[in-house]
């Protein structure tokens, strides 16, 4: 066997007690949520959706919260999640790169998303909240929420884009495993649901949409909140964990990455792996950081930095970050987690810094990374990771051209066990690559005109 390990493990007592707010560090303080009159919104106007310990998280500028101890109990389960080095990968492109890989598949829900489930679940609880609604697109976001609700002790219900539904039947099938209801949206059991069927009943339904219906019913029940599995600040604070083991890790084999990568659909894996290394790198450290998305879906590339809203509906108060238009309905690529109109305000925020990079990749070199990948490591990785995979080839070939021994470190956000219509697609030829045309973008984007500046 060689001298490095494949898998650099944590124990358990060596787990991060704290989150990481990189609220603390920004070089410009985030810009508020506001209203249509863009004014700032309060707390309380947000009472209704959200517990208020949850609200008080997402405005907290402390540097390290606490990790309540009945959340690390959970996230034991599967955490501390190992750091593999991709030996094998690395041989088949011939490449003098050194690349990492955090594996967040390890989770039970496959991905890592219960990292903030679990959390909000928890808080929600502590609050008196008996009842979670959520959204789910691809279904990945449904199954770490009904897991979490399940192990917490509240009831759960999800609004799946109907699309999704009806491609990926055994993903109700796992969120009713951990007792959670889960129905199609747009559905007839909420108002904005029976207006859009009515305009629209062959719809195939987006995560704006769903989130608009779960929203409307948690807001008229005095025991429900509403739970939003990426975006918002608290979050990306949750899935810090990722980043703070990886650098524990790779303080064990005194290595530092050159450049740190991640996939972003509303940007919380990307920014769980990337934050505790931003925080680095405001303090001076040399690491290079990039955000992956699909060409048909490219929020940080393609979309302006504006105020927008979350959902359809505008239930939510306006976030400035960047985005292709509340009511831009993505092509139905295979990468469901990767198909939202907005990206994290704290992502947008660290963009506009210069902090970060950004990058739209074609579907079909996703898929042929993300079998190189499975060839070489073993794992099949999700539709959404592929980018990830993808961009980090595209770097471990560029250290090849460069003669370079640069370390690479990439979030395995999850498997794709769950997603394998894709690759059947792929394999017999199907896919094909979808640049987002710019008429649509456009015509997405005058919805917004009216919408204060950030
Ligand atoms: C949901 C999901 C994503 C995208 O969501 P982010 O909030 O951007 O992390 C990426 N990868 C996997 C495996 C997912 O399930």
């Amino acid at each position: 066997m060689s001298p490095e390990p494949t898998k650099i493990v944590l124990s358990e007592h060596e787990m991060p007690r704290q989150w990481y707010n990189i609220q603390a560090d920004l070089p410009t303080s985030l810009p508020p949520p506001v209203g249509m009159d863009g004014k700032p919104i309060q707390p309380e106007d947000l009472a209704a959706v959200f517990p208020m310990n949850i609200i008080e998280q997402e405005l907290s500028t402390k540097r390290w919260i606490t990790i309540p101890e009945p959340v690390l109990e959970i996230l034991t389960l599967w955490r501390p999640s190992p750091l593999y080095r991709a030996k094998n990968l690395e041989k088949a492109l011939d490449t003098p790169a050194r690349i990492y890989y955090k594996n967040e598949g390890v989770s039970p829900a496959g991905s890592h998303k219960p990292n903030t489930a679990v959390a909000q679940a928890y808080y929600n609880r502590e609050f008196g909240i008996k009842y979670l609604t959520t959204e789910t697109g691809a279904g990945q976001w449904g199954c770490a929420l009904a897991m979490s609700c399940k192990l917490i002790g509240i009831e759960c219900k999800v609004y799946m884009v109907r699309i999704s539904f009806d491609q990926k039947p055994l993903r109700k099938t796992m969120m009713k495993t951990w007792g959670a209801d889960c129905i199609p949206s747009p559905g007839n059991t909420t108002e904005i649901g029976r207006k859009i069927l009515a305009e629209q009943p062959e719809t195939p339904g987006s995560l704006g949409i769903a989130i608009s219906e779960a929203i409307e019913e948690a807001v008229q029940r005095e025991d429900t909140r509403y739970s939003l599995g990426s975006v918002l600040n608290h979050v990306m604070l949750h899935q810090t964990i990722i980043g703070l083991e990886a650098k524990k890790q790779f303080e064990k084999i005194n290595t530092y990455p050159d450049v740190v990568i991640g996939c972003a659909g509303g940007g919380s894996n990307f920014a769980g792996i990337s934050f505790p290394f931003i925080h680095d790198k405001i303090n001076g450290r040399d690491v290079h950081i990039i955000a992956t998305e699909p060409e048909a879906c490219p929020t940080l590339t393609r979309g302006p930095y504006i105020y927008d809203s979350g959902d359809v509906a505008k239930m939510t108060p306006l976030l400035a970050m960047h985005s292709l238009g509340h009511g831009f309905i993505p092509p139905a690529i295979h990468a469901g987690g990767l198909r939202y109109h907005g990206m994290a305000p704290l992502v947008s925020h660290v963009l506009q810094h210069g902090l970060i990079e950004a990058c739209a990749l074609p579907q079909t070199e996703c898929y042929e990374a993300a079998l190189l990948f499975a060839h070489t490591e073993g794992f099949i990785p999700a539709p959404e990771t592929s980018h990830a995979i993808a961009q980090t080839i595209r770097e471990a070939k560029q250290a090849k051209e460069e003669r370079k021994e640069k370390v690479i470190l990439m979030n395995w956000s999850g498997h794709g066990l769950m997603d394998l219509q894709g690759y059947d697609a792929y394999m017999s030829g199907k896919l094909e690559n979808y640049p987002l045309p710019d008429e649509l973008l456009q015509q997405s984007l005058g919805a917004v005109k009216n919408h204060p500046k950030p």
